[in-house]
């Protein structure tokens, strides 16, 4: 889980590096859903593993949970993130018709 984030971030770089920002826009969207919901599920079975204290201010878990959960709001919403990837991939078949989609602006 925690690979596969890495592995999307670092071809999201890359590609940045390379075609650039544009070029990456799919990459980019799918890793601002895919690196804070996998911080959030690790973060919560930790918090799970640390018991009640997991929800106290003994242990830090409880307070990087909800700083780790702003990020799948700041920045534009998962959401809005979602729908950008699912219209850049659909965008591809339909050009194949001769159609076209109109992109979401995801940061104005
Ligand atoms: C910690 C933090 C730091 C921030 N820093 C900055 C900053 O530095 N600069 C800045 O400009 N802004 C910043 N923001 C604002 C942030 O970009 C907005 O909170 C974010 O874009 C969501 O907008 P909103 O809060 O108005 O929620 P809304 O737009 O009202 O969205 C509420 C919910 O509605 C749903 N939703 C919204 N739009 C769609 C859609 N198109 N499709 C489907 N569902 C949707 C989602 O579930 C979403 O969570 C920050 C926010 C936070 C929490």
């Amino acid at each position: 889980m925690i690979d596969s984030a890495r592995l999307l971030v670092l071809k999201a770089a890359y590609m940045m590096d390379t075609v650039g920002n544009k070029g990456a826009k799919s990459e980019i969207a799918m890793i601002k859903v895919l690196a804070p919901v996998m911080a959030q599920q690790i973060i919560d079975w930790s918090i799970q593993a640390h018991g009640g204290g997991g929800v106290s201010d003994d242990f830090a878990v409880a307070q990087l949970w909800a700083h780790n959960r702003t990020l799948r709001i700041a920045d534009g919403p998962d959401e809005v993130h979602r729908n950008a990837i699912a219209k850049i991939e659909l965008s591809k078949y339909a050009s194949l018709h001769g159609e076209t989609l109109d992109m979401p602006v995801t940061r104005s």
